[in-house]
């Protein structure tokens, strides 16, 4: 089953259980603070019903107390006030005996039915018998208002028989019912007129202390009067603004103040458990959601590692017949994994089955690195290392499990590799290591000595001028062309490898000895044929140096030291030229060898000596300057001339410190003269490759104290051609010291005529080579000079002719307008103290 990435793990992007959770939070929070809420708001909605039921009830209750009571005291009043008794005993004359009798009447009355007082009125308006009952009424009395009695009678006497009169007044601010009815008889009809009879009057204060034992009865809490229309209450009086008024009772409040705390607490836990389960909930959604990350993540990465990887995955059953194949099986050996599933594996794969047997033996439990062999769909043969891990299923082994790793391309990469390291990148040829490799094989190979072979060391002669003219890239195409050029000469017999640069390595074979000059000459006429690149013509030179192997050497290092050595050699001896290697090669190169040693040694036992040759106005009578010319003396080889050991000085670096000495000793010497002529030190061009010689010079002036116009340095056209624009540089700043500069040896080298102008120099000095032959006309020297000397005039130079040797020279040179001459004609380089008297002389003539 090859990994895909699942609709699940594509559509739940992480994070996807954590939000679920949470959304079900939040809803079961909502849900329970909704359901919560809402019971709550039930529960007071449910104890305000059951108040308003209670008030509505207590209501009716005072209603009913009330009018019970004015019920009650109607019934009394007109149970007393219908009495033939009473009725004979008030109207028109009121007996005062009967009435004194009748205190009983007053007190049965209040206390029977519990009121606070009977008034009778006679018809003259006073009251004629009062009963009160004080212990309920209070101390005070029951005082009536002015004019409330007579209205109160005039009231009663208007009401039809048989009915009383009610109202409410007011006893010491306390409100009171009073009912009043006429006395009449009960039994017989009456024929005097109402207004002559008397009215009985009964009050019943109402107060708490009265109203308490309706309160008890009816269950109303805190029955009684108030001025205030303060709920609940029923009004007794609207003129007076009387209300009867009750304590309500609130059985709502009562269920609520039980009921809400419980609701509340049970919310609370209830919430509590929630959040915890919650708080749960969404901890294990996280944690599913990371372990799902998790998961995916490393899915994706077996699915990258399986897809970038170069091996593929296989995957059997425990028959070995394939039922899985990675994508990059089909990357790499073009066929479908479809094609290959159902089939055995080692039909796949060609390697030693013998390893499935040890795994199923027991033997081991994984196998790795095994060699395999397959085909690809192009029927291209590949190589590859096979790895087989066992599948169980519990104890059960159900399947194979590996890997292929494609090597086909290692090996060739390998391969490629190796022949990279071992050829040269430029031209393709065997490099360096690669030739000595073959060098050393073929010298350690059991051969005859006839089947000797040689080694060809090749140069191709200045090629840094080749790079100078045309720079690294084409300089590098002509290499190129070369190698090609060589090895079509060579053939595939003889071995030919480029060793860096321009030097190329020759081995050849099946070529008897003889047969080497031929190979030689054949190899510099091939170089020497124009090679054209660009816009340019080349005609390159070749030095060829030539070691016998087994004849001169059978070491391959030694071999090729020995053949550095001919082409050395052949080298001195300058263009297109080859040596055989002979042991006096080495002999002289030995002896160089030596010189170097020995001339570090001279410039520290002062071996060195300094001789001046002066030099002469044209006339060859005056001496104007002198040339310092270094010797040395050297203890068994005697005087050496500075042609021999310079250049050895040059190579060895020790230049600096022999020129030091010398400009010092010129520079102290010139100080000593008699006239002030200038004295010229020659440098040499790689001097002028470093910077710190303007600093040189101006120790050696400030040691010895010389004028700096007095120092002139003579300087060839290499310093021109190595490095131009520092060479400038720095003549410029010797330039400014005050220092003049001179050419020497002009016209010997390559520059040309016309570029001089660009460099400062004060004059220039024809090469001794041109002065020789002025007389033979077979030459054209004389023009040469001429011509020098024009350029010399038109550049402000002054022109020197060096190696002066006869008149006739100096003759010419005169004619030839030349400014200054040199010369064994004039004088030799003689010694400081020579030259010093020499110059006494001259300025003892001049005064
Ligand atoms: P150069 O600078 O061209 O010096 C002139 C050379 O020609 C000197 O040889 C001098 O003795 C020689 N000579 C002068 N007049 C005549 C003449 O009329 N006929 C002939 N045949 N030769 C004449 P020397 O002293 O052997 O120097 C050879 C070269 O060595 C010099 O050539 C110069 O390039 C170099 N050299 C000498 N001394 C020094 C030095 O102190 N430093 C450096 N860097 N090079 C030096
Ligand atoms: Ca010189
Ligand atoms: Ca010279």
């Amino acid at each position: 089953m090859p990994i895909q990435k699942t609709q699940d793990s594509t559509s739940l992007h992480s994070g996807s259980y954590t939000r679920l959770a949470r959304r079900v939070c939040y809803l079961l929070a909502a849900l329970m603070v909704f359901l919560f809420l809402g019971a709550g708001t039930l529960l007071v909605q449910i104890a305000d019903q059951i108040n308003r039921h209670e008030s509505e009830r207590d209501h009716l209750l005072a209603q009913n107390v009330l009018e019970s009571r004015k019920d009650e005291l109607n019934k009394t009043l007109l149970d007393y006030a219908f009495w033939d008794e009473a009725f004979a005993n008030t109207s028109k004359v009121v007996n005062p005996d009967w009435l004194g009798q009748q205190t009983l009447l007053g007190w049965s009355l209040t206390e029977r039915y519990a009121l606070n007082a009977v008034f009778i009125v006679s018809p003259d308006m006073s009251i004629v018998y009062r009963y009160e009952r004080r212990r309920s009424t209070g101390d005070t009395g029951l005082a009536w208002a002015p004019g409330d009695l007579e209205r109160l009678t005039q009231n009663a006497r208007t009401v039809s028989e048989g009915q009383a009169f009610q109202t409410l007044l007011f006893f010491n601010g306390k409100p009171a019912l009073v009912s009043a009815a006429p006395i009449r008889p009960l039994s017989f009809r009456s024929d005097i007129p109402v207004e002559q009879t008397s009215v009985m009057v009964l009050v019943d204060v109402i107060g708490e202390h009265s109203l308490k034992d309706l309160s008890d009865r009816f269950g109303i809490q805190g029955l009684r009067p108030a001025h205030s229309s303060s709920e609940p209450n029923i009004l007794l009086s609207p003129e007076h603004d009387v209300y009867l008024t009750w304590e309500t009772s609130r059985p709502g409040d009562a269920l609520l103040q039980i009921l809400l705390p419980l609701l509340i607490l049970a919310a609370v836990i209830f919430g509590l458990i929630a959040w915890y389960l919650l708080h749960r909930s969404i901890q294990a959604a996280v944690q599913i959601d990371q372990s799902r990350r998790i998961v995916q993540k490393s899915e994706e990465r077996f699915k990258d590692i399986a897809e970038a990887a170069s091996d593929w995955i296989w995957e059997t059953d425990s028959s070995l017949c394939l039922h899985y194949l990675s994508e990059r099986f089909a990357l790499t050996t073009g066929f479908t994994a479809g094609a290959w599933i159902g089939k055995p594996l080692n039909e796949l794969l060609t390697f030693d089955y013998a390893e499935i047997e040890r795994l199923a033996n027991g033997e081991c439990t994984s196998l790795s690195s095994i060699p395999c062999q397959h085909l690809d769909a192009q029927g291209r043969e590949h190589s590859g290392n096979l790895s087989i891990n066992q599948v169980f299923d519990g104890d059960v082994l159900v399947g194979y499990r590996g890997t292929v790793c494609d090597t086909t391309l290692t090996v060739e990469a390998q391969e490629h590799i190796l022949h990279l390291s071992r050829h040269d990148l430029l031209t393709g040829l065997p490099n360096r290591g690669y030739a000595y490799e073959v060098l050393q094989g073929r010298l350690s190979s059991n051969v005859d000595e006839d089947e000797g072979f040689a080694i060809l060391y090749l140069d191709i002669n200045d090629f840094k001028k080749v790079n100078d003219l045309l720079g690294h890239h084409a300089a590098d195409r002509v290499l190129a062309k070369v190698a090609v050029q060589l090895g079509e000469l060579l053939g595939p017999d003889n071995f030919l490898a480029r060793l860096g640069g321009d030097e190329f390595l020759v081995i050849t074979s099946g070529l008897p000895q003889s047969g080497l000059p031929r190979l030689c000459e054949r190899l510099l006429a091939v170089i020497e044929q124009p090679l054209v690149s660009g816009e340019y013509d080349l005609h390159l030179g070749l030095s060829i140096g030539v070691a016998q192997a087994f004849i001169d050497s059978d070491d391959p290092q030694e071999l090729l030291r020995l053949a550095d050595i001919a082409l050395h050699d052949a080298k001195c001896q300058g263009r297109q030229s080859w040596r055989l290697y002979d042991a006096d090669m080495k002999k002289r190169i030995q002896e160089r060898r030596d010189l170097e040693l020995d001339l570090k040694l001279a410039l520290q036992r002062d071996e060195l000596s300094a001789v001046y040759q002066p030099r002469f106005d044209i006339s060859g009578k005056r001496i104007i300057g002198a040339e310092a010319l270094v010797r040395w003396h050297h203890p068994t080889k005697g005087w050496l001339s500075p042609a021999v050991f310079v250049p050895i000085a040059e190579e060895s670096g020790q230049i600096i410190a022999l020129s030091d000495w010398m400009l010092m000793r010129a520079c102290r010497e010139a100080c000593l003269w008699a006239e002030p002529i200038f004295v010229s030190v020659n440098l040499s061009s790689i001097e002028f490759k470093r910077d710190d010689l303007a600093r040189r010079i101006t120790t050696a002036l400030e040691q010895s104290g010389l004028a700096p116009e007095r120092l002139e340095i003579e300087v060839t056209e290499s310093v021109m051609m190595d490095n131009a624009e520092g060479a400038r540089a720095l003549m410029y700043e010797l330039k400014a010291l005050g220092v003049k500069l001179s050419m020497d040896d002009f016209g010997t080298g390559y520059s040309s005529l016309s570029y001089l102008s660009h460099y400062p120099f004060d004059g220039i000095k024809i090469d001794r080579s041109f002065v020789m032959n002025l007389a033979d006309s077979r030459t054209n020297n004389q023009a040469i000079v001429n011509a020098i000397v024009a350029l010399g005039r038109s550049l402000s130079m002054s022109v020197t002719a060096e190696g002066v040797e006869t008149a006739e020279q100096l003759e010419t040179l005169q004619q030839l307008e030349c400014d200054q001459a040199q010369g064994y004609f004039l004088a030799k380089p003689m010694p400081g103290l020579f030259l010093a008297e020499l110059l006494v002389k001259q300025s003892l003539q001049q005064s």
